[in-house]
């Protein structure tokens, strides 16, 4: 179709989301799913994406619709970790390309320790390069307050 925007079929983030692969999905809904890492890197690692094709946390903007996906995407992600590992300290975040893996915006929700000890350097914080925690990525894409026309929870 003349000016449909095409979503990339080699894209695998794609096909999980549409249930067009064997991986298990620990939760669905319209917007996303979930499911888990397919190499983990702590006792507890899923993926939280959504179903639309969005590339990467660069091709979010600060306006209502791409605030509310995260914060759904987030509290999917919270929800699974709170319900498989009540007892561990948890981190939700983002890789900022160029040091992310698939082009697909993805969640990473590790419930900790990692493990091995090691893969912690794939989740540091470096500003605005790296991991960026899902709370700080929040406000950043966070709509700037106007006159309400609805209410928002
Ligand atoms: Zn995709
Ligand atoms: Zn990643």
């Amino acid at each position: 179709m003349a000016g449909a925007v095409a979503v990339p079929t080699s894209c695998i983030f794609c096909q999980i989301a549409n249930n067009a692969t064997s991986t298990a999905l620990l939760h669905h809904d319209d917007k996303v799913v979930a499911f888990q890492d397919i190499n983990p890197s702590a006792i507890r690692h899923y993926l939280v994406i959504p179903v639309e094709h969005i590339p990467t946390v660069k091709d979010l903007q600060r306006k209502e619709e791409d605030y509310t996906l995260v914060n759904h995407m987030s509290e999917v992600g919270k929800m699974l970790l709170l319900r498989d590992a009540p007892l561990s300290k948890h981190r939700l975040g983002f890789h900022q390309p160029p040091l992310n893996s698939v082009n697909h915006l993805h969640l990473h929700c590790l419930a900790l320790p990692y493990t091995p000890r090691w893969r912690s350097i794939k989740y540091l914080s470096l500003g605005s390069v790296g991991f960026i925690e899902a709370e700080k990525l929040l406000e950043k894409i966070r709509p700037l307050p106007r006159v309400p026309s609805k209410k928002v929870n």
